[in-house]
C-alpha cells in the first residue's frame, strides 16, 4: 500500500480553480507549508529516497523549488543551486529557453555552480508539460553534470510531462489528474 503520509500531504495542497487564468486548476502548496506535519513528511519522503545516493547537488527551480530544495539538500549533505528566471542571477550565467503554450520562457544557472561529473537531483513543486524540468536537465548536462532524477510533489499526469522527460526518472508524491 501507499505510504500513509501521502494522504495527509495530498489533502494539505489547496486547489484553486481559474488561477492565474481561466481554465487552470492551480495547485497551491502554500497551505501545505502551514501544516507542519505535512511539510515535514514531504521533506522526509524525499530525504528517505535520496539519502545515500551520493548526490552532490540539489538544483531547485524558481520559485517553489526554492522552498523544498534547500531542506532536502542540507539533509542529504548536498549543495543547493538555484535555477532562476532570466536576469535574476548577478554572475555569469548559462541559460536554456523552453516553449510555453504561448511563447517561450528561460531559466538560468550560474557558471561554476556545478562542476563536470557532479551527481544532481532537480526539484520543483509540480510537473505539468515537463518543459521546465527538461530545460533544467539540459542546463545541468551542458556543464557535464549527471542528472540522476527529477522530483516533484505533484504530477499533472494528463499533460504527459513524464513522456517529455524520456528516460530520465521522475519521482512524485501526489498525482493530480
Ligand atoms: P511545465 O513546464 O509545463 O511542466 O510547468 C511546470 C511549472 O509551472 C512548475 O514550475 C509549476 O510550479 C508551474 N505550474 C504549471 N501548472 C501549474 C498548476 N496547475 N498549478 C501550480 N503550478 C503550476
Amino acid at each position: 500500500g501507499q505510504d500513509p503520509r501521502i494522504a495527509r500531504i495530498s489533502s494539505a495542497i489547496r486547489v484553486i480553480p481559474n488561477f492565474p487564468k481561466p481554465g487552470i486548476l492551480f495547485q497551491d502548496i502554500t497551505t501545505l507549508l502551514l501544516d507542519t506535519r505535512a511539510f515535514r513528511d514531504t521533506i522526509d519522503l524525499f530525504v528517505e529516497r535520496y539519502r545515500g545516493r551520493d548526490i552532490s547537488v540539489v538544483a531547485g527551480i524558481e520559485a517553489r523549488g526554492f522552498i523544498f530544495g534547500p531542506p532536502i539538500a542540507l539533509a542529504i549533505g548536498a549543495k543547493f543551486v538555484p535555477l532562476r528566471k532570466p536576469k535574476k542571477l548577478p554572475g555569469e550565467v548559462i541559460s536554456e529557453e523552453y516553449s510555453l503554450e504561448y511563447g517561450t520562457d528561460k531559466i538560468e544557472m550560474h557558471v561554476g555552480a556545478v562542476q563536470e561529473g557532479e551527481r544532481a537531483l532537480v526539484i520543483d513543486d509540480l510537473i505539468a508539460t515537463g518543459g521546465t524540468l527538461c530545460a533544467a536537465i539540459k542546463l545541468l548536462e551542458r556543464v557535464g553534470a549527471d542528472v540522476l532524477e527529477c522530483a516533484c510533489l505533484i504530477e499533472l499526469a494528463e499533460l504527459k510531462g513524464r513522456e517529455r522527460l524520456g528516460e530520465k526518472p521522475l519521482f512524485v508524491l501526489v498525482n493530480s489528474a
